[in-house]
């Protein structure tokens, strides 16, 4: 059995990393890794290549740059050129970025079945680019791999059959049950000189924050009057950094005392990051549910979460507004009173990617 496994941008290599890994045992499963190039660099692409230990893809498109409705024409045309050539039984995409819903198109256009990990997640704002491409990527899936079960119930709302869809955990999960070890033993905020003293870790990189003038800078005095609590390092997204670039605001964030300003990390740097952290402010999905697993209280700056379970059992708030009042009320708040995990969380225990080879190689 052939599948092609398709990945574009950063949280999709954490994915497909122990999904390859384990189709890998099968002889008869034939894994090949497709990457449409939507993050292309070393610090967004290639470490996260060697630190998962993800073969050279097997397939580049090397997409074009541009707005989402061309880099999606793009990748289309290449995919589908990929597909007739390859034949693969299956195509499986993961998450929610432009590259999954292009390739689950035309793979099902060609007859080809899909496949997609991390299933039925739904923020319910529809303003989300990611929210879109959820909802049509599921439309168009053969089988729907869940991470929580909420996942499950928004499909069977939307009339998807109950045989397709399968609870199976979570992938990035299992990345981290793999990696934690290595990830454990850096040190990066010894480098910082930080290591005695409790810090906040923050990422953001969604266009609801960081496309405007007025929400980077709403965004900045959220850092400002954080920092005066306690240390904040800020892993700086290439979309965030391009935008404080375009609107000439990045040397106010460069000014702020207590802040210390990263480039984007690495997996292994950044699971070390989060887990030392004694809070997290992030907009990022992926990270709201490494906090939840490792149990780090987390701030997720907007008004919606796709990620249910990670409000439930306690370790994630929601903060609608970017106001640095509210928000550092929250952060002291939880340094003197840390909200523990109630609960384990069925299914996120390292093994997702197996249940998912077994599925697949029963469906
Ligand atoms: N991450 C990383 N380096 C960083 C920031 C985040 O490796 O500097 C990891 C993070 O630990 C998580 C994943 O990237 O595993 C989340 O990806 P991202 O926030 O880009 O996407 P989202 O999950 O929001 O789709």
């Amino acid at each position: 059995m052939k599948i092609l496994n398709v990945v574009g941008a950063r949280p999709n290599f954490i994915k497909i990393a122990p999904l390859h890994r384990a189709f890998g045992k099968f002889p008869d499963i034939d894994s090949k890794i497709v990457h449409t190039g939507q993050h292309y660099d070393a610090s967004m692409s290639d470490v996260f290549f060697a630190q998962l230990d993800l073969p050279k893809p097997d397939f580049y498109l090397d997409v074009v740059n541009g707005s989402q409705t061309r880099q999606m024409a793009d990748i289309m045309l290449k995919f589908e050129h990929v597909l007739t050539n390859e034949k693969p039984d299956w195509v499986l995409v993961v998450g929610d970025i432009t590259s999954t819903l292009a390739c689950a198109l035309v793979a099902v256009r060609m007859g080809i079945r899909v496949a997609h990990v991390e299933a039925g997640l739904r923020s319910g704002d529809r303003q989300m680019p990611e929210e879109i491409n959820r909802i049509v990527t599921d439309s168009l899936s053969d089988l729907l791999l869940v991470t929580e079960p909420a996942g499950r119930k928004n499909l069977l709302r939307e009339g998807v059959a109950e045989e397709r869809i399968h609870l199976v955990g979570n992938v990035m999960i299992d990345a981290l049950v793999h990696h934690r070890p290595k990830a454990s033993a850096l040190n990066i905020v010894d480098t910082l000189g930080l290591s005695q003293r409790p810090y906040a870790f923050m990422t953001m990189h969604r266009p609801a924050n960081v496309d405007t003038l007025s929400s980077l800078q709403q965004l900045i005095s959220v850092i400002e009057r954080v920092a005066q609590q306690l240390p904040v390092v800020f892993s700086l997204h290439p979309r965030t950094h391009a935008n404080l670039v375009n609107f000439n605001i990045l040397p106010q964030l460069i000014s702020i005392p207590n802040t210390y300003l990263l480039k984007p990390q690495g997996y292994l740097e950044s699971l070390n990051l989060i887990e030392r952290a004694a809070i997290v402010l992030t907009d990022s999905g992926g990270i709201q549910e490494e906090t939840t697993y490792l149990n780090i209280p987390c701030l997720t700056l907007r008004t919606s979460t796709e990620r249910p379970i990670t409000i439930e059992l306690g370790t994630n708030q929601l903060i609608p507004e970017l106001n640095p009042e509210l928000i550092a009320e929250k952060v002291i708040q939880l340094l003197n009173n840390k909200p523990a995990r109630g609960t384990s969380i069925p299914f996120w225990d390292g093994r997702a990617a197996e249940r998912i080879a077994d599925i697949i190689r029963a469906s």
